[in-house]
This record gives C-alpha cells, structure tokens and sequence, in this order.
C-alpha cells in the first residue's frame, strides 16, 4: 500500500509497532499548529524568557568571579556556534546518503562552562533564581539592582550553608545544579541513577557534593530525591521532570543563537529556513530551547527531536496522547542505551504536551550508529562528544533522506529553499569527560 493513503490512524500504528521493535523510526507531528495559534494558547511568552535572560545577566558579575572560565563572555554561560563542512561531505558521501543542502553547523553547548553540557542552562539558571529568591527575603540583596556580588560574600555564604539544595540525575544536571550549589555554598545533594558515569560523581565530591547513589533508573532517583527534599523544610529540590525554571533557563539559549545568527548574517526567514535538531531525553533541555526559538523565529524555524530507540520516552508519549502517564517499559523497552544523558523512561510531566503544538517532528536512533556518527565527527572536525549529543547528528541526515521529511518539506512549501537552509546539530555535552573515557569511547565499536 502507498503510504499516502494510509490514514493517519495506521500510520500511528505502523510507527508505535516500530518503535516497540526498537526499529529506528522518522515522525513528523501531524498535530504541529500554525505558530501564532500555538503562541497564543501557551501558558509561557517570551517575556517569561526575556526576564529569564535579565536574570542571567545580573547574575553575571557573580559568575565571572566564582567561574573565571566565564570572564571572556563577560560571565554569560553560551556556546560557539561552528560550521561543520568536513562532517556534511561525509554524511553527504555514498555510505551514509545524507543528502544535506545548505549549512550544517553545531552549537556547542558540550563546551559551556561550569558544566560542560547543556544543563549548564538550565541547572545553573534554576539554582541562581532560588538562590536571588532567597537572599532578597532575607534581606542579603536590597532588590535586583544590588551587587550581586555580596553572594560570594561571608554573610551569603554563611545562610547559604544552613539551606540544602537537592536534585536527582544521569549525571549532567548533578553536574551543572551540583558545581553551582557548592560554588555558593549550598549543602548539595545529587541524587545519581544506577547508569550514572563513576567520573561525573568523583567530580561532583571534588566539588563539595553529596553524592547519593540510587540502584534503580532516572525517574526513580528523581523521586527519591524529591521525596528527601519534601521532608526537609530547608531543602529546594530542582525537579527536572516537572520544573518551569529549567525550561526557562533552557529557552533562554534561543536569545543568545539569534544575535549569534545575526553576528554571523545568517539569515532565518521564508526564503532561508532554519532546522534545529535536538538530543532528547526528560525533555527539557529540547523543549525549552524550541520554545524559545519558536517564539523568536516562529514559523521559519523548524525543531525535530532526536531520542535513542531504547529509550523514546517523548515520542511515545506524545503519539499515544498519553505523555508522561506512559513508560518506554510499559511496551517492554528497556530505557538502557549508552547515550547516558537519554536514558529516560518517562517524560516529563508538563513539557511534551505543552511542546507538541511547536513541534516539527523527532526521530529515533540505534546506540550502534550512534557511535558512528561520535568517531566520524572525531575524525572530521576533530570535536569530540559524548554519546548523547551525537545522537542529534541523525537528524539532518534524516531531513535529507527519508521519505517522511520530503513530505514535510512538501507540505511545508520547503523545497526550493532547502539550498538555502541552516542545519544546527545541538551538540548538547562532552568537553568535561575524561581522556581516558574519551579514549574508550573512540576506540569502541558495536
Ligand atoms: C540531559 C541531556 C540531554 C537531554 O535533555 P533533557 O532535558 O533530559 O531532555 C541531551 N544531551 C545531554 C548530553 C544531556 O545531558
């Protein structure tokens, strides 16, 4: 049968018998609204980003002192963003058959200070929110035009240590809340899954962390986390799966790409469409980043997903309408993959469906070529990533060859301009691991 005149019933079917098979799949969101439709009904604005942004930016001279890393962007946390030619001929070659046109680049959150990894966005932004929230009620910050820098200081320091500070993770996002809190001087508490990498907690306990060490999954360190955190009057628990000021501090990274783009005359409209594709695991990280650049280039901005096949928590929420009241387990996936940062079971509970009507599309991809596309880019551009984030390289391969994105491109009148487009890889984490782990990574095949 033509896939054409499959309704779109049995193509739902089709993909979510593919996906329980672990078969790598391509979707495009039939539900994705007219951009204006979908800013006027969502919750969030921009000036809910805007003021995000503002935070960040006072902020900033605290930053430069705690992190001296940050002083050459005057103590804001961004990226470059570089084009990747040598890794676009290669996936353009005949063994892979990309079919990429126009520019492929990468922002490379990998290398964000603090970090390492695109939690620096989102962790460190929720981290310095609670800790303003706590010192102007205190009275250590007059209000927001004060020195910020008071919050290095002893009186800060000294509150500070009388409050905790909780988060349940992977790994990254204990990175990134776990090296701020302790930086101010929080009692930090990172609540680690089973799959979380030996590196990142001796890291972690350099730092002045607590690590707690869960035996289970993710979404199970999490509630552990959560439910320590309720206990404890003292303690602010950073929820990933359910938490507005991460996704805030995520969006926040569309302001600093657009005056990126612009600096480097890139331009995004009707005639130059711009493709975003991004590692996926909880949600926010992706979801936060879409939703800012939906509302900075609405419709000329197209963002796709990319989740590992062990692993499609969004996606499976999102084509069962059920979101995050369904598990990759519940249809006998087992959340296991070496892209660690993905290993997610359960979405998070606000952002597939507050995301869904901004949506392009998402793929899925194998561990084994995942691992492909990490040594390819190693021995192209000479960038290294953690597995993770080269996941999100499957995605303009996919826009470039496969059947379901020509017909996007079809239905989306894209066709004449995709010489023109922009293809960003959001390269999410890797300049913090290790070389020996690096060097294993390199050398590993599946
Ligand atoms: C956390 C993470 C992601 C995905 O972010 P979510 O908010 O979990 O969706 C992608 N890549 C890396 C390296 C990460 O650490």
């Amino acid at each position: 049968m033509e896939i054409d005149s499959l309704s779109s019933l049995e193509r739902r079917e089709i993909l979510l018998t593919d996906i329980r098979n672990a078969i790598e799949v391509e979707w495009a969101n039939p539900l994705k609204m007219n951009n204006d439709d979908a800013v006027l009904r969502s919750s969030l604005t921009l000036s809910d980003i805007d003021s995000a942004y503002a935070r960040m930016r006072r902020f900033s001279p605290l930053l430069r002192q705690l992190f001296p890393e940050t002083e050459y962007r005057n103590g804001i946390i961004d990226s470059d963003l570089v084009e990747v030619p040598r890794l676009k001929e290669a996936l353009n070659s005949p063994r892979i058959g990309a079919n990429i046109t126009g520019r492929l680049m990468m922002k490379l959150d990998s290398h964000l200070a603090v970090a390492g990894s695109v939690k620096a966005r989102g962790g460190i932004y929720e981290v310095l929110k609670h800790a303003e929230t706590l010192a102007v009620e205190h009275g250590i910050l007059e209000n927001f035009e004060d020195d910020y820098c008071k919050l290095a200081g002893a009186e800060a320091r000294k509150f500070f240590a009388s409050q905790k500070l909780q988060v349940g993770s992977t790994g990254n996002l204990g990175l990134a809340v776990g090296i701020m809190g302790a930086a101010l001087g929080f009692q930090t508490i990172v609540h680690m899954s089973g799959d979380a990498k030996e590196w990142k907690k001796a890291l972690l306990r350099s730092r002045g962390a607590v690590v707690l060490e869960h035996a289970g999954s993710y979404s199970e360190a999490v509630e552990a986390g959560r439910l320590e955190s309720k206990a404890d009057a003292s303690s602010y628990f950073v929820d990933d799966e359910s938490s507005q000021e991460l996704f805030l501090g995520y969006a926040v990274a569309a302001k600093m790409l657009t005056a990126q783009l612009q600096r480097e005359k890139i331009a995004v409209d009707k005639q130059h469409p711009l493709f975003v594709y991004l590692p996926c695991g909880v949600g926010g990280a992706p979801g936060g980043i879409t939703f800012g650049l939906k509302q900075l280039f609405g419709e000329h901005v197209h963002c796709f997903f990319v989740e590992p096949t062990q692993a499609p928590c969004m996606l499976l929420g999102m084509l069962t309408g059920l979101f995050n009241n369904i598990s990759v387990q519940d249809i006998g996936l087992s959340g296991n993959t070496q892209a660690d940062g993905l290993a997610v079971g359960r979405p998070s509970d606000f952002v597939g469906e507050f995301i869904m009507p901004f949506l392009s599309g998402s793929f899925t991809i194998k561990d084994k070529r995942i691992f492909d596309y990490l040594h390819l880019l190693w021995e192209q551009e000479g960038i290294f990533l953690e597995p993770s984030a080269c996941a999100a390289i499957h995605g303009p391969v996919c826009m470039g060859r496969s059947a379901v994105m020509d017909e996007y491109k079809y239905d989306n009148n894209l066709g004449r301009y995709m010489a023109n487009a922009t293809h960003i890889i959001w390269a999410t984490g890797g300049n913090l691991v290790p070389e020996e782990i690096r060097a294993q990574l390199l050398a590993k095949k599946l």
